[in-house]
């Protein structure tokens, strides 16, 4: 199998290693000319579990993508904003019979992608693995996740077990899943109130948990979210997502951890992933006619904080 990872980033760089390391061909996409130029030279540089390792793993500027060579799976790992250039850039090496898998956080990538790609080769999907990026050409990957995915398209449950299967031989520990828009949905909320709050409020998730109106706010937000949900017909248990949010304040596990939302903006000014975390759930809301007012006042300030911050 032929796969391409599309944005290796932190996770793309995972992804890519694991799969590289499990003996797959395997080829990064990426668009950072100094991040692609120091892979190019030296591997991609990890520390993988405390082990110092370089993967050389062949690797293609998205402005260079060349039509020789088609790909069977490729793996989208962009942030979100930057998902439709990447597809835009890789259409040479998507043939008809080539699976999309999307990993990244957030809600409604299908509408972007099938633009693309038809619905029955799109899979989609939530992941638990976690990676970060040091500098051009270096990340940390620490500790162990999982991946569900399933298919968009009918009658494609077997691909998506035989893409799972393929994922866990290389210890990515991927399963299937029959109700993906409720584990996306679910991860949305963690993202939809750590990430925004704790980087308008410049907190860790436990400072943020101490706090008197905490447990009101995040309610407020999964309630918008649970809204939203349902009208697509996902119904999310409210008191389960809240206590699995809620579980981000304990300090003595993750409360300590800024989110990356707060490590991509406050840290490095970069843009955020907000359009398609609380933006998405605006938006729909709209067109849905079901109020978001916590979702639409969280974006507008994320946006604030970008243009204060000037953030690319
Ligand atoms: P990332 O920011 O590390 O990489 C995404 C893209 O941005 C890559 O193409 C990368 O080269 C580029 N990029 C990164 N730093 C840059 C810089 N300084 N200048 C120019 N370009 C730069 O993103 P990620 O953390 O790999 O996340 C990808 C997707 O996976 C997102 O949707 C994210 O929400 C999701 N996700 C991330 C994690 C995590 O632990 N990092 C976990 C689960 C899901």
């Amino acid at each position: 199998m032929k796969v391409v990872i599309a944005g290796a980033g932190a996770m793309g760089s995972r992804f890519g290693i694991m799969l590289h390391k499990g003996g797959n061909d395997v080829t990064l996409v990426d668009g950072w000319p100094a991040h692609v130029e120091a892979i190019r030279q030296n591997g991609v540089k990890a520390n993988f579990n405390g082990e110092d390792i370089v993967e050389n793993i062949p690797v293609v500027l998205q402005s260079e993508v060349s039509s020789a060579d088609k790909k069977d799976l490729i793996i989208l790992f962009t942030k979100a904003m930057q998902l439709d250039k990447m597809l835009q850039d890789i259409k040479p090496m998507i043939a008809d019979h080539t699976k999309i898998l999307c990993l990244l956080n957030g809600i409604g990538h299908e509408d972007t992608i099938e633009k693309y790609i038809p619905m029955e080769n799109i899979f989609i999907g939530n992941t638990m693995w976690t990676a970060g990026l040091v500098g051009p050409g270096e990340v940390k990957l620490f500790g162990s996740g999982s991946v569900e995915l399933q298919n968009l398209g009918d009658g494609q449950e077997d691909s998506a077990k035989e893409l799972a299967g393929f994922l866990s031989e290389s210890g990515l520990n991927a399963k299937y899943s029959d109700n993906i828009h409720y584990s996306i949905y679910r991860k949305a909320c963690v993202n939809g109130t750590m990430n925004c709050l704790c980087s308008i409020l410049d907190v860790n998730m436990a400072e943020f948990g101490a706090t008197e109106p905490a447990h009101d706010m995040v309610v407020t937000v999964v309630k918008e979210f649970a809204a939203v949900a349902a009208h697509e017909g996902v119904e999310l248990d409210i008191d389960e997502v809240v206590a699995h949010v809620e579980s981000c304040f304990d300090p003595n596990t993750i409360g300590k951890h800024y989110p990356s939302m707060y490590q991509d903006l406050i840290n490095n000014h970069r843009l955020t992933e907000i359009d398609y975390i609380n933006g998405a759930v605006s938006r729909k809301g709209k067109k849905y006619g079901i109020p978001t007012p916590y979702c639409d006042l969280l974006t507008q300030l994320i946006h604030c904080k970008e243009d204060i911050l000037g953030a690319k």
